[in-house]
């Protein structure tokens, strides 16, 4: 058995809402967590300044608490991206943001080696390496946030795909006549889940004078959003509840559509919309139970994430620590020595 001993890193989760840092310690540990809004507004420069400065403050924070020095700086963002180069490729979630190589102005302001993963290729590496999935072969992480998004292990390693871009569930069709989605494809999931999409259908139900309950919300001051169609629908809403069962039922068809395809043992569901929704879960269970092929479907586990909203941090630490030094990562993985492998460390 071989096995890395990990050493401590530096994380930061770039969302669409906030930016996000920690020191997580080898023990899986969050420490000194700090969180800025992402204000992608504010233009490309702003944001990485802001990152810079919440990164130097945990840096500063762990050290004056005694903690180790972390060995790299790890950046989850959201996809497509090239990890290799380190470049943002054109987010759907960060506007403006179009081949941003963020390794290389990051690296140049740190001593640390950087590396970039897509948030959810970060998820499913902290779930399947420490979390729900540990032990597992087959898992897959979705996300149900403002994008939805996903990442996947297949036959015991991560999925990447010709350009690294595979595991990009959001996209995947589950209306072929439904709502355009903000990659400019037609019937998406993320086109009818995610957060940014019932903000959108909300908005439209208001204009179309299609719910008193979001009306109610909208006059009270309520911010249209999916939070609002949340509160609208518990209050029993009739239009309300239905952008949400669809919103789920999207989900569930993704959830079989993933199941036929990849045959996993486990799909992992994070992301803040999918925290508040319980119902989500009962329904991506019961489809997957009524439409998945059968043997395919039949134990597939549908469960929420160990790490909840720290999963894209925790998940840093085992790829910084796996690619330091690894040469396909380039130069800037030999900034530091090497991570300790000590052979056979581990017996059970
Ligand atoms: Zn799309």
């Amino acid at each position: 058995v071989e096995q890395h001993v990990e050493r401590p890193v530096l994380a930061v989760d770039l969302g669409g809402t906030q930016i996000r840092a920690a020191l997580v310690a080898p023990d899986r540990t969050v420490h000194h967590r700090r969180a800025v809004p992402t204000d992608d507004e504010a233009g490309i420069d702003s944001v990485l300044e802001r990152m810079l400065e919440v990164v130097a403050a945990v840096r500063a924070a762990a050290a004056a608490d005694g903690l180790p020095e972390p060995i790299g700086l790890g950046i989850a963002s959201p996809g497509p991206l090239d990890p290799v180069r380190g470049v943002v490729l054109d987010p759907p979630n960060l506007r403006g943001w179009r081949d941003v190589s963020v390794v290389e102005r990051v690296g140049a302001q740190v001593d640390l080696p950087v590396f970039l993963e897509r948030d959810t290729n970060v998820a499913v590496m902290a779930e399947w390496r420490h979390g729900v999935a540990a032990g597992t072969a087959d898992a897959i992480y979705v996300t149900v946030s403002t994008g939805v998004g996903g990442g996947v292990i297949s036959g015991g390693r991560p999925l990447v795909g010709r350009d690294r871009m595979a595991g990009e569930v959001g996209h995947l069709v589950v209306d072929a006549d439904g709502p355009v989605c903000g990659c400019g494809g037609i019937g998406h999931v993320e086109a009818i889940a995610s957060g940014t999409a019932l903000a959108r259908s909300a908005s439209a139900l208001l204009e179309a004078d299609g719910s008193p309950g979001l009306a109610r919300l909208a006059r009270a001051g309520e911010p249209v959003d999916a939070k609002m169609v949340g509160i609208a629908a518990e209050a029993g809403d009739p239009a309300a509840t239905q952008l949400l069962e669809r919103a789920w039922t999207a989900v569930g068809a993704l959830c079989v559509s993933l199941v036929n395809l990849l045959n996993p043992e486990i799909i992992v569901i994070g992301g803040g919309i999918a925290e508040h929704h319980p119902r989500l879960f009962d329904v991506a269970r019961r489809d997957v139970a009524r439409h998945s092929l059968r043997r395919a479907g039949t134990g597939v586990r549908i469960e929420r994430p160990a790490f909840g909203p720290n999963v894209s941090l925790v998940g840093l630490l085992p790829i910084v620590n796996d690619r330091i030094g690894d040469p396909a990562f380039g130069a800037r993985s030999q900034a530091s020595p090497p991570a300790t492998v000590v052979q056979g460390a581990t017996s059970s």
